[in-house]
């Protein structure tokens, strides 16, 4: 019992912080569909569960909102009651995400982020990249 209850705490403590289909990772899903790239949400097979995953590009993609992945930035700001605790807990979740991007790169897969705070720069980036491979790819076809 005590472990369905303490499971229970951790799973809504992950949905917390790995919060799914939030609107930046919509922002994020909708200008990808509308350049035309195929994606795919949510991988558990893959390190980290990535929100997107963008298999023609061997390209995974993190939405991450600033305050639990610990962000260096004004929104990453821990809050300044119970310092110990969260300065653990967000502590804590950065080193699974570095330890989840290290696999997924050896997995051979590019990691891609995108933080709540830069959502359109980031995306811009993004899109930036994918279209640059995309063109690439197409020119590579077309000498064929
Ligand atoms: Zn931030």
């Amino acid at each position: 019992m005590a472990d369905n209850v303490s499971s229970l705490v951790r799973s809504r403590m992950m949905s917390a912080v790995r919060g799914r289909h939030t609107r930046p990772e919509r922002y994020v899903r909708k200008l990808l569909h509308a350049a035309g790239f195929r994606f795919r949400l949510h991988r558990s097979d893959l390190p980290g569960s990535p929100d997107v995953t963008l298999p023609a590009y061997n390209t995974v993609v993190f939405v991450n909102g600033c305050f639990w992945h610990g962000h260096d930035c004004l929104r990453g700001r821990l809050p300044s009651s119970n310092v110990k605790f969260w300065r653990r807990k967000i502590g804590g979740n950065a080193r699974r995400d570095a330890a989840n991007e290290t696999a997924l790169k050896a997995l051979g897969w590019k990691v891609a982020y995108v933080w709540q705070c830069q959502l359109r720069s980031d995306t811009a980036v993004l899109l930036k990249y994918l279209r640059n491979r995309r063109q690439r790819e197409r020119s590579r076809e077309s000498a064929r």
